[in-house]
């Protein structure tokens, strides 16, 4: 297995919300030495500085101001995990809240935001070894990733394991509510001008409705052994 584990490749997970594309990647990262990046919490991050800012949406001007006074850093979990430090201060609990999932598709739809963020994630894995969790990784992000993956799970699986995660963390909302807002998002994301996701003929499709963890974590690594067989030692 892994054989040829001297040579660094790019790994793209987009898909759905609440897919479970984060915890694949996570894994992933963790078992072949790789960093992990959820690009969504980075999108997460400008729509809660754009909230607590009252940032006009609608004013390019405003856009810009609050973009150049955003800046974004990772702190690496002890478990592999990443924790977002915004201007300085970790966000991690305030980004997964409901106030925030509501606008970010609005927010992740402008392209001054997408482009700044866009750079900052190619900047990351200029140098290989990146496991990189989003919408538009595959096909803007990384579109030469050697190994690409589309998760997806039937909508209601999918709002089941937010609602958890959510209650967890003591929001009390609705499981339709929870629907409701991964619905939203999905319909924004495929739809939106500046990069929608987009299941292109490069992806391997992971739809883990009936999958446990573990075995979609076996089955990526079959797909990584695959990608990295094509590519030469170094
Ligand atoms: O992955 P997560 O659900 O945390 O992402 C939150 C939102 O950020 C998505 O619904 C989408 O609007 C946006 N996003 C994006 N492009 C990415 C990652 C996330 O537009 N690469």
């Amino acid at each position: 297995m892994l054989e040829n584990n001297s040579v660094k490749i790019n790994i793209a997970i987009d898909g759905y919300s609440s897919c479970g594309k984060g915890t694949l990647a996570k894994s992933l990262a963790k078992l072949l030495g790789y960093r992990f990046i959820d690009t969504g919490a980075m999108y997460r991050s400008v729509t809660l500085y754009f909230i607590n800012n009252a940032v006009d949406l609608a004013s390019p001007k405003a856009v810009e101001a609050a973009l150049a006074s955003i800046s974004i850093d990772f702190l690496v979990t002890a478990d592999g995990g990443q924790e977002v430090v915004l201007n300085g201060v970790s966000v991690e609990g305030a980004i997964r809240e409901m106030r925030v999932a509501e606008r970010v598709s609005e927010v992740a739809a402008l392209s001054p935001v997408r482009k700044k963020l866009v750079a900052m994630q190619q900047k990351i894995g200029e140098n290989k070894g990146v496991v990189m969790d989003g919408r538009d990784i595959g096909t803007v992000v990384f579109p030469d990733a050697e190994l690409k993956i589309f998760m997806t799970a039937r909508p209601e699986i999918r709002a089941q394991r937010r609602w958890n995660e959510l209650q967890a963390n003591g929001d009390s909302i609705s499981e339709l509510e929870v629907l409701a807002n991964l619905s939203h998002r999905d319909a924004i994301d495929s739809s939106r001008e500046d990069s929608p996701l987009t299941l292109t003929k490069d992806y391997r499709v992971l739809d883990n409705s009936e999958l446990d963890r573990e075995q979609q974590l076996q089955l990526a690594l079959q797909w990584v052994e695959v990608a990295m067989s094509g590519l030469p030692a170094s």
